[in-house]
């Protein structure tokens, strides 16, 4: 493979290896933590760019320094392929990541102490949805929903009796680890009845709501927001889509209030990945990787491990590890798979009764294993892997087998560089 980082390898030969061996590990695992893609080399090229050096505070033509004519161009690109591809009426597109993307939306709607509520993370929800560890879990109230016991399916019916009992200021739709479809509509109804704003984090399925795979949460939300790195495969970043009337508000909650200069060459990077999505190319491996998640599913059904909610819409899947195994948590199967070749990560599964550093359940996405070409023909050799692995408990012997022919499988269909 070409190498374009010979002036590294000779200025710095410690940190090229590092990334050499990062290139290399990729390549030969199967990705499958449902937060990662490979993006393209084109967004790799922009963000490697000498864009990176650019201080350009505030927006495109009103910039606090000189000599932005060139990042101006990027940005309103930017921004204009995000407005076509999500038909949003406002976006931001500073936001440094989906933390910030939702941080600028609280601080621009909540004060310290009122009212969130969103899901809560040991049901699917994320860190920024109020977690304790988090500044959402510091700075304002939170009261959390989840799923029901028996379906593991959203509780609509809890997020409305909470909604008129605490009455919330914000009430945020939007999932880490939930393999069913969210119902927008629903959650802008409630939001209404109870005179709340509603905020969809997008941050998971964005690749699948822009294609019209998932339900569109633009028209009957206040705010979006979402990364660009999961499902929508662009660049690790995120941004703030809002309604005409928040747009300056969002605006000078990203900067000044909460962001110095914008990453100019991660901004470029965003305009080309909106362009990439915004190709039918895009679609396909969209459909592609929910028809791969589905297949997964069904194959690991098969084997006998269970899923929560039964099943996906989307392109996750959350195993539920004790009715296949009592005794085999998510950090054993984390472990074990990933000496075989497959890159997991463990996660807490609703109403789990182990610790986050332990847990019942694994989280496994298809969007990365989409990308290198796989399709639902090698979903059931995945499955096969999985069994394979957790039945021997992690034996050396088992492992290196199937480390073998995961190995094999990469080397056929090669991450696009
Ligand atoms: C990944 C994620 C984020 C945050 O993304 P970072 O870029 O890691 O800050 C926010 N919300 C949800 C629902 C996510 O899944």
């Amino acid at each position: 493979m070409a190498d374009n980082l010979q002036t590294l390898a000779q200025q710095d030969p410690e940190v090229y290896k590092i990334i050499k061996n990062e290139e290399n590990r990729q390549q030969l695992m199967l990705e499958m933590i449902a937060s990662e893609n490979h993006t393209s080399p084109a967004v790799m090229e922009a963000q490697g760019s000498c864009l990176t050096n650019k201080y350009a505070e505030g927006l495109p033509r009103k910039r606090y320094y000189g000599g932005c004519d060139h990042v101006d161009e990027a940005e309103e690109l930017a921004i204009d392929r995000c407005k076509a591809l999500f038909g949003c009426e406002h976006v931001n597109v500073q936001p440094h990541s989906g933390s910030q993307a939702n941080m600028a939306v609280y601080f621009s709607c909540l004060q310290p102490g009122d009212t969130i509520l969103a899901m809560d993370l040991s049901h699917g929800g994320h860190l920024t949805h109020g977690s304790k560890v988090n500044f959402s879990g510091k700075l304002y109230n939170i009261v959390s929903y989840g799923v029901k016991e028996d379906t593991k399916m959203i509780d609509y019916d809890q997020v409305a009796e909470l909604a008129k009992q605490h009455n919330p200021k914000l009430i945020i739709a939007g999932a880490s680890a939930y393999p069913r479809k969210i119902d927008f509509e629903k959650f802008a109804q409630i939001a209404k009845d109870n005179d709340a704003k509603l905020l969809a984090d997008i941050a998971h399925i964005a690749g699948l709501v822009c294609t019209q795979l998932h339900p569109d949460p633009i028209p009957v939300c206040d705010f979006v927001t979402t990364t660009t790195h999961k499902t929508l495969r662009g660049p690790r970043s995120g941004i703030t889509m809002c309604k005409e009337e928040y747009a300056k508000s969002i605006n000078s909650c990203v900067f000044p209030r909460m962001q110095g200069g914008p990453l100019c060459h991660v901004i470029a990077a965003k305009a080309i990945a909106f362009a990439e999505a915004l190709k039918p190319d895009f679609k396909s491996y969209s459909e592609q990787v929910i028809k791969n998640s589905k297949s997964l599913a069904d194959a690991l059904l098969s084997k006998g491990f269970d899923l929560c909610s039964g099943g996906t819409d989307n392109h996750l899947n959350l195993v539920d590890l004790r009715p296949y195994d009592a005794n085999v948590t998510g950090a054993d199967a984390e472990n074990w798979l990933h000496d075989a070749g497959i890159v997991v990560n463990k996660n807490l599964i609703p109403f789990d009764t182990r610790k986050a550093t332990e847990t019942s359940g694994i989280r496994i996405g298809t969007p990365a294993l989409t990308t290198r070409g796989l399709t639902e023909e090698h979903m059931p050799l995945i499955a096969n892997w999985f069994d394979t692995a957790l039945s021997s408990k992690g034996d050396s012997t088992a492992i290196e087998n199937i480390r073998k022919e995961t190995e094999e499988l990469c080397k056929s269909f090669p991450v696009p560089h």
